[in-house]
């Protein structure tokens, strides 16, 4: 079990406190198309003020490559977040993220102030982990805090490194609750623990299925990577999206499952389409039945009853990948069927980031789910036993 020390366990009273955010919001002509982040990062950044501490805050924006950019400024980020928190957010300007501008900035500082450096990315060496922007970003600080899981599965500077320089590095609210949930759910399950999979490739969650066969009760599979299953076991997928140098790791892996009792659950019937779009005509057929200029694009409706019905009796639900080509409303459905069970269950619900958060709130079914993981990447990760570096570098209770 993780167990980080967080915001609750120091006394930030008088500290300079280096937050590490994702403030990565998407923007169009320099405004915030969608704020859940910012709003997301408060909860942590209030505490730290209530506290005493000198707040600084950093995050990355976009991928800048190294040069600054002044469309991925976090200048419009400071701006928003001092609304938000009804009190000024200096925006330290600085090409080099830590210059003279973040210095005095921070020089200045009286206790329960704000101060938001520069998109961390101007750094080419923020996404190499480097020496000298680490110990720069240390040098500001007397206390580091990472609340920023969406990047908590790579090592960079402004999570990893930085975390070599200074003597206290906890997690922030955010970090927590992730590791609370992700961590919970993987590790100490509330049984019938159900595992569902879905989206494009076997290939991308090939670590996934391998680590969650040795903890699930059952492990529900749809989505594209269904087809490589279906043609492993002899059936016809026609177009579909197949993968196959992954048969042979398809049958290994309902083989392993088999051996260690869990209910691996394949679809039955597919929803095809004759062409990749919303406008095609459509047809159910069984699965491994889909004729040779068709494609399957969703779970059929028969496989959307049957996996409802198994996360009914569930205790604890993960759900990583959409089940068919949700973008499109024509094939949405077993996504949302999917959606609304887990709605309707009253098992502890954890969604994947990525697509699967995306479809969820998409589908309106946001708010019913116990936890939408803030990281899609990272999550993955989380669920193929992985140690994320961001997470490890936090100092333990
Ligand atoms: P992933 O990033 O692997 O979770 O994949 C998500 C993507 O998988 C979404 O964009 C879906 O449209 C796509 N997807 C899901 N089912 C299918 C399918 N049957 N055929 C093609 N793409 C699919």
């Amino acid at each position: 079990m993780l167990n980080k020390k967080s915001v609750d366990d120091i006394n930030v009273k008088g500290l300079k406190v280096l937050v590490r955010c994702d403030f990565n919001v998407p923007m169009v002509d320099g405004k915030i198309t969608d704020e859940n982040r910012l709003v997301a990062a408060l909860p942590t950044i209030k505490k730290l003020i209530a506290d005493g501490g000198k707040v600084i805050l950093c995050s990355h924006m976009g991928k800048p490559k190294g040069e600054p950019k002044p469309e991925l400024s976090l200048a419009p980020v400071a701006v928003r977040l001092s609304e938000l928190l009804g009190q000024e957010v200096k925006f330290a300007a600085d090409a080099t993220v830590v210059g003279e501008n973040a210095k005095a900035a921070v020089a200045a500082m009286n206790d329960g102030e704000v101060v938001l450096l520069e998109n961390t990315r101007y750094r080419a060496e923020e996404t190499k982990n480097g020496e000298a922007f680490s110990k720069e970003l240390a040098s500001l600080c007397d206390v580091f805090v990472n609340d920023a899981f969406g990047t908590a599965h790579r090592a960079h500077c402004s999570n990893v490194g930085v975390t070599e320089y200074v003597d206290t590095a906890v997690v922030g609210y955010l970090m927590q609750k992730e590791i609370d949930f992700l961590g919970n759910a993987v590790n100490n399950p509330e049984r019938p623990f159900v595992a569902i999979l879905g989206g494009a490739k076997v290939s991308s969650k090939i670590s996934v299925i391998e680590n969650l066969l040795d903890k699930v009760d059952t492990l529900i599979i749809g989505g594209g990577m269904a087809y490589t299953f279906s043609k492993a076991l002899g059936g016809e997928v026609g177009k579909s999206l197949l993968e196959e140098d992954y048969c042979e790791y398809a049958l290994k892996m309902l083989d392993k499952a088999k051996e260690k009792g869990v209910n691996l659950m394949l679809p039955v019937d597919t929803l095809c389409g004759d062409d990749f779009s919303n406008d095609a005509n459509t047809m159910v057929v069984d699965c491994g039945c889909i004729p040779a200029d068709w494609e399957g694009m969703d779970i059929g409706p028969k496989t959307a009853a049957l996996y409802a019905e198994a996360v009914k009796t569930a205790k604890t639900v993960v759900w990583n990948g959409p089940m068919g080509c949700f973008e499109m409303p024509k094939f949405a459905g077993g996504t949302e069927a999917v959606a609304k069970a887990l709605s309707e269950t009253d098992a502890v619900t954890i969604i994947g980031g990525g697509d699967s958060a995306a479809a969820v709130n998409q589908l309106g079914y946001g708010d019913k789910m116990t936890h939408i993981s803030t990281g899609g990447g990272a999550s993955l990760e989380f669920l193929e036993g992985k140690e994320l570096p961001g997470v490890a570098a936090a100092n333990d209770k």
